[in-house]
């Protein structure tokens, strides 16, 4: 069965990339009908905070990325660590490195200055435990083979092969009595049964630290899938479009922000699996059509680019597809009917810019009117218009085309073209100049309230 994880570290909300990686794993997971589990990487005391935590499950909650499983947290599971780490010492395969932080600095400037790559130079590797000190502070160091190579089969990067002389004996267990990552995730990934780990190709270095501790411990390597790069972009100095490392500088990072932008869920999902995965095609995915095609073996290697135009985009394919009785409940304030929400949709690519485009359904204020009717209403139209009221609040048929005819009766009768009473009608049911067809706002608002906004217009005149 495969078993998939993400594990966040709660030291900042859930930003795009996280997002990916999480989404990543959820889809592989449960195209397999296997398990997605959570692991919390809370060993940094400091930068780790609840209410990260809770803004992290919020947002995949919100995603949908359902879980399965107990949430696994790091700071719970020291004990768990320390007998991992005594078995390794007892079995050699780790040491203690008594090297102090000033003489580890003074090495590596020395080794600057000879031009060579900065390194741990292995010290205390083999030093015997006789002639260890009997007290100072120590770290725990793993020791690296130094011959052969380190190879993993990634689902996209293919075999990657590094000599293990390019490794240095990197630090596990640290001089405070707590583990470091690479212990951690290691220990967790083959308690937890993870046969897949799917996560970002910054973390690739670590993968073969890792690869050298699951060895250690006797466990088959599990297979790795390391996700390209997102990039965002910013304009330059030069007005030129520059791409980088997506980042707060360059795009809203953070998942819950597109939220509450009034992104659906399901054009989030859709939009972030295309970072990095894309089918020919096919653009527009329900979860569960995401689920059945999705593939970590087809993830791109070359870098994603974040681009929020197609992301708008994607979202109001989303909007448009869904029932509009499921819309209105996403703006439930608005109390907005289908034939409203449809209307709303025609512009609006999120439900904020739905809220923007729907701002006729809210009866304009008096002051709104005031500033706006006297433009549109004036000695040659004001007797037709005060017509045109009385003849609205008589129809019987209250509908878009009677509505129509009847303003364009009073137009005749007046002499005055369709927009010298349109206009005027218009501000005084919307409080704007620019609104959707006037009649089918009308209809929509429906004459009872047509006839409340159109009293108070008239109230202003006077
Ligand atoms: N806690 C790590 C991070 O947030 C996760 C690394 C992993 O997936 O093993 O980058």
């Amino acid at each position: 069965m495969v078993v998939c994880r993400f594990a966040p570290s709660p030291t900042g909300r859930l930003h795009i990339g996280g997002a990916r990686t999480a989404l990543f794993n959820w889809a592989w997971a449960r195209h397999n009908q296997g398990k997605f589990l959570l692991r919390i990487e809370d060993t940094d005391r400091q930068r780790s905070l609840p209410e990260h935590e809770k803004a992290i499950i919020e947002a995949m909650d919100w995603l949908g990325l359902d879980r399965d499983g107990e949430i696994v947290r790091q700071s719970e599971r020291r004990e768990i660590y320390r007998t991992v780490i005594l078995r390794l010492l007892e079995e050699g395969k780790v040491y203690r490195c008594f090297m102090t932080s000033s003489e580890l600095d003074a090495l590596r400037q020395e080794q600057i200055r000879k031009g060579i790559k900065p390194k741990y130079n292995r010290r205390w590797r083999d030093v015997a435990e006789k002639d260890l000190p009997k007290d100072g502070l120590f770290c725990i160091r793993f020791a690296t083979p130094l011959e052969g190579y380190c190879t993993i089969e990634d689902a996209i990067h293919g075999k990657v092969s590094v000599a293990n002389k390019e490794f240095d004996d990197p630090v596990i267990w640290r001089a405070d009595n707590s583990p470091t990552y690479n212990l951690a995730a290691v220990v967790d990934d083959i308690e937890m049964g993870i046969t897949d780990v799917i996560r970002g190709d910054d973390h690739l270095t670590n993968t073969m630290r890792q690869a050298h501790i699951h060895k250690a411990l006797g466990r088959e390597v599990p297979r790795f899938a390391h996700l390209p790069m997102i990039l965002g972009r910013r304009l330059d100095e030069n007005g030129e479009w520059a791409y980088e490392r997506l980042s707060k500088r360059n795009m809203a990072v953070d998942v819950n922000e597109y939220r509450d932008e009034g992104f659906m869920r399901e054009a989030m999902i859709n939009y972030l699996a295309q970072l990095g995965w894309t089918q020919p095609g096919q653009e527009i995915y329900s979860a569960e059509e995401l689920i059945a095609a999705f593939d970590i073996g087809k993830v791109h290697k070359s870098a994603a680019r974040f681009d929020l135009e197609r992301l708008l985009w994607i979202n109001q394919q989303h909007l448009r597809a869904m029932p509009a009785a499921k819309v209105a409940v996403q703006v439930s304030d608005l109390d907005a009917s289908q034939e409203a929400i449809a209307i709303g949709l025609e512009k609006a690519r999120t439900l904020r810019e739905l809220r923007n485009e729907l701002f006729w359904l809210h009866q304009p204020s008096l002051d709104e009117i005031r500033k706006t009717l006297p433009e549109h209403l004036g000695e040659a139209n004001r007797a037709a218009f005060q017509h045109l009221v009385e003849k609205l609040k008589e129809l019987q048929d209250f509908k878009p085309d009677s509505i129509k005819q009847v303003i364009k009766a009073c137009c005749s009768e007046y002499d005055l073209k369709f927009p010298q009473l349109g206009m005027p009608l218009r501000v005084s049911l919307t409080g704007r100049d620019k609104s959707p067809d006037v009649a089918i706002v009308a209809s929509i608002l429906g004459q009872e309230a047509c006839c409340a906004r159109l009293g108070n217009a008239l109230s202003v005149l006077t």
